[in-house]
C-alpha cells in the first residue's frame, strides 16, 4: 500500500483550552434553535446556566506513599424532566466550561428522546492512563465520597465517559452503596449507571453508543438509498464509541480505511481489521505504528477518501482546516462537540450530512435509562431485548429529527434542539417556578 515518509505531526491539534470555550459554543447552537421555535425568553435563560457547578479538591495517597490533590467537577445543568443524568470524565484536561457544556448536552439528548432524565456532568482533571489500578479506585472512591449526597438514585445519576469505565462506575456504586442505610443498599445501585454486568449493569450498555451511532447510520443511508455494503469510513479515536463503532461497522460490510487517536493516525485503503487492531491498542495504548496500515499525518487523514466519517475522540476537532479537507459524504458525530459551527457551515455548504452529537451518540444514554429501569425493578434484560428497543428508539428519533429538519428549513442539529427545546419548554408551562 501507498506510505508515505512524513513523520505523522502530533496527533493533537492543541490543548482544549486553546481551541475555544465549549460552553459558548453549545449555548450558540441552542440559541440558533430557540430563536427558531422563538422559545419563551424566560425558559432561554434558565437553560443559559447550569442549576449547580461542584467543585471539589480532595487528596489521594498515591502508591508511593505521597498524598497528592486532584479537582473533581459534577455540573447540573437542568433536572425539570428527570433526575440529573451523565458521565463522569477522567482526563488531564477536565476543566469546568466542558463540563457546564457536556452537561447543557445531556438535557437535550434526555430531552430528545423523551427519557425522564435531565442533564449533568462530571468528572476529575487526572491523566487516567497515568494511575496504577489501586490509585484510581481510591480516587474514585474518595471522589465519590465526597461528592456525598450530590449524587443520588432519583437525584444524580453518574456514567462512564471519556477515561472511565464500567469498574469505575462499580467503585462509585460501591462507596455510595457503603455509605447508605444498610437496608437501602441494593436499593441504590442504580445511582450509576455503565456498571459491569455482574454488579448490576446492563447487557449492551458497553457497546450502546458505537449501536446507537450504527443505527442513525442506517437510517441516513435508507433515507439516502445509499448501500453501506462495500462503504469506506474513517474514525478518529479508538477507544470504547470508536472501536465498537467500527466493528459494528464492518460486519455490516463498510470498510475502514483509516482511523487515528491520540498517538498517531493510519491508513490502508484495503481496510483495517477493527478486532486485530482492538488487540493491538490494548498493548500499545494507541493505534499508532500498527503494522496493519501506514502511518500518515492528521492533515492527511481528514483528506482520506471515504463514505463516512466518525469522529469519536474529544470536542472541536472538526475546525474550518478540516472542514476543507473532509471528502465523506456523511459525518456522524460519536463524540459530544467535535465540530466548530464555522466548520459546520462549510461542510453544509459542501453538501456533507452531518448526524449531530446529541442525536448520534445518544445510545449510550438511552441503555443507562435501560440499565436504571432494570435495576429500579430488579430486572435483567436479554441483550436482543436492549438491542431491540435502542433500535427502535433510535430510529424514531431520528426520523422525528428528520421530519423537523425538513418541515422547519433548517439543519439536522438545529432539528434535534427545537424538539428537546420545545419539551422543556412544555414542562416550564406547565409547572411554572416555585413559588
Ligand atoms: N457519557 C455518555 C454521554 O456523553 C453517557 C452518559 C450516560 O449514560 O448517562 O452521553
Amino acid at each position: 500500500m501507498s506510505s508515505t515518509n512524513k513523520a505523522p505531526e502530533k496527533a493533537k491539534k492543541s490543548s482544549l483550552k486553546d481551541r475555544g470555550n465549549l460552553f459558548e459554543i453549545a449555548m450558540q447552537q441552542v440559541s440558533k434553535a430557540a430563536d427558531v421555535i422563538k422559545l419563551d425568553p424566560k425558559v432561554r435563560n434558565i437553560l443559559a446556566q447550569p442549576k449547580n457547578e461542584l467543585i471539589i479538591n480532595f487528596p489521594v495517597q498515591m502508591d508511593d506513599g505521597s498524598w497528592k490533590m486532584f479537582k473533581g467537577y459534577r455540573v447540573q445543568h437542568n433536572n425539570m424532566l428527570g433526575p440529573y443524568k451523565g458521565g463522569m470524565r477522567y482526563h488531564h484536561e477536565a476543566n469546568l466550561d466542558e463540563m457546564k457544556a457536556l452537561a447543557a448536552w445531556m438535557t437535550y439528548k434526555s430531552a430528545l428522546h423523551d427519557i425522564p432524565f435531565g442533564g449533568g456532568k462530571g468528572g476529575v482533571k487526572v491523566a487516567s492512563g497515568e494511575l496504577s489500578m489501586r490509585e484510581k479506585e481510591r480516587l474514585t472512591r474518595r471522589f465519590t465520597h465526597a461528592l456525598g449526597n450530590n449524587i443520588g438514585p432519583e437525584w444524580d445519576i453518574p456514567a462512564p465517559d471519556v477515561g472511565t469505565d464500567g469498574q469505575v462506575m462499580v467503585w462509585m456504586m460501591d462507596t455510595y452503596m457503603n455509605v447508605a442505610g444498610y437496608n437501602d443498599k441494593n436499593a441504590v445501585r442504580r445511582v450509576v449507571t455503565g456498571k459491569t454486568i455482574i454488579s448490576g449493569g446492563s447487557h449492551g450498555r458497553s457497546e450502546a453508543t458505537g449501536l446507537g451511532l450504527v443505527y442513525c447510520i442506517e437510517e441516513w443511508a435508507r433515507d439516502k438509498k445509499f448501500n453501506l455494503d462495500g462503504c469506506t469510513f474513517t474514525v478518529q479515536g479508538f477507544g470504547n464509541v470508536g472501536s465498537h463503532l467500527a466493528n459494528l461497522l464492518t460486519k455490516r460490510g463498510a470498510v475502514m480505511v483509516g482511523v487515528g487517536d491520540h498517538g498517531g493516525y493510519i491508513a490502508n485503503p484495503e481496510g483495517i481489521n477493527p478486532h486485530k487492531l482492538l488487540q493491538y491498542m490494548a498493548g500499545k495504548g494507541t493505534v499508532a505504528k500498527y503494522q496493519g496500515a501506514a502511518e500518515i499525518t492528521r492533515e492527511q487523514f481528514f483528506g482520506l477518501e471515504c463514505d463516512l466519517f466518525v469522529p469519536a475522540a474529544l470536542e472541536l476537532e472538526i475546525g474550518v482546516d478540516e472542514a476543507n479537507l473532509l471528502k465523506c459524504k456523511l459525518i456522524c458525530e460519536g463524540a459530544n462537540g467535535p465540530t466548530y459551527p464555522e466548520a459546520e457551515e462549510i461542510l453544509l455548504k459542501r453538501g456533507v450530512d452531518i448526524i449531530p452529537d446529541v442525536l448520534a451518540n445518544s445510545g449510550g444514554v438511552v441503555v443507562s435509562y435501560y440499565e436504571w429501569l432494570q435495576n429500579k425493578r430488579s430486572e435483567r434484560w436479554e441483550l436482543e431485548e436492549v438491542r431491540g428497543r435502542l433500535a427502535k428508539r433510535m430510529a424514531t428519533t431520528y426520523q422525528a429529527v428528520r421530519q423537523c429538519a425538513l418541515h422547519r428549513k433548517v439543519d439536522m442539529r438545529t432539528a434535534v434542539y427545537c424538539i428537546a427545546l420545545e419539551r422543556l419548554q412544555q414542562a416550564y408551562a406547565e409547572r411554572g417556578i416555585f413559588p
